[in-house]
């Protein structure tokens, strides 16, 4: 019987997803950590990497695939085309941006005392879940403004990923992702500036 193929560290990058969403259910401050994949594909596309962090690192984008695929939970069906979309994934990410402006100006003004924190966690951009039972009395109020405001961006995403996960293919999030997206856009302006040079 052939033997499994090992598998390199990496590929269990999933569990480091599941357990930041545990840990933003145990202290919202835990959001933080999300910043990290935030920052590593801008940076690895930046420095010319490409889509490695999508196509390698990505815990998300893995989590998906194994809920979809291994565990058949996805239909596997194709995406509509609007989905697919330009307009749709350049819109997405629009939205996606001014949401996160949005969030980073409740953090400010959390931070100039014009604002209180809000212990909510909001989902979709619209449902408002309370959030009390976190101890934030530790940090100052808007470094826990802007951990609920994160984490509710990272739920929302996930929420979305599941939802297209189990309507299409396992990875339908990919297509739209924010972060997918913009190292798409940061590759092709570098590849375009390689061209030009040459
Ligand atoms: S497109 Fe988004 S979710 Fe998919 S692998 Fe890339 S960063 Fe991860």
């Amino acid at each position: 019987m052939e033997r499994d193929k090992k598998k390199s560290w990496y590929e269990y990058l999933y569990i480091f997803s599941v357990i930041y969403l545990v840990l933003g259910l145990f202290n919202i401050i835990f959001a933080w950590l999300g910043l990290i994949c935030f920052a590593i594909p801008l940076i690895i596309s930046i420095k010319g990497g490409g889509k490695t962090y999508c196509n390698k690192y990505c815990g998300r984008g893995q989590l998906l695939n194994l809920l979809g695929s291994k565990y058949k939970l996805s239909r596997n069906k194709p995406m509509p085309k609007l989905l697919k979309s330009y307009l749709f994934r350049y819109g997405f990410l629009t939205f996606f941006m001014t949401m996160f402006m949005l969030m980073l100006f409740n953090t400010y003004l959390v931070l100039i005392g014009a604002s209180n924190l809000k212990e909510v966690i909001t989902l979709l951009w619209t449902f408002k879940v309370p959030w009390h039972w976190v101890n934030t009395d530790f940090v100052s109020p808007w470094t826990a403004q802007f951990a609920f405001g994160f984490y509710s961006i990272m739920l929302t995403s996930t929420i979305l990923g599941i939802i297209t996960m189990l309507l299409y293919k396992p990875r339908s999030w990919c297509v739209y992702c924010p972060m997918g997206t913009m190292t798409h856009v940061i590759s092709t302006f570098k590849y375009n500036l390689k061209d030009k040079n040459v």
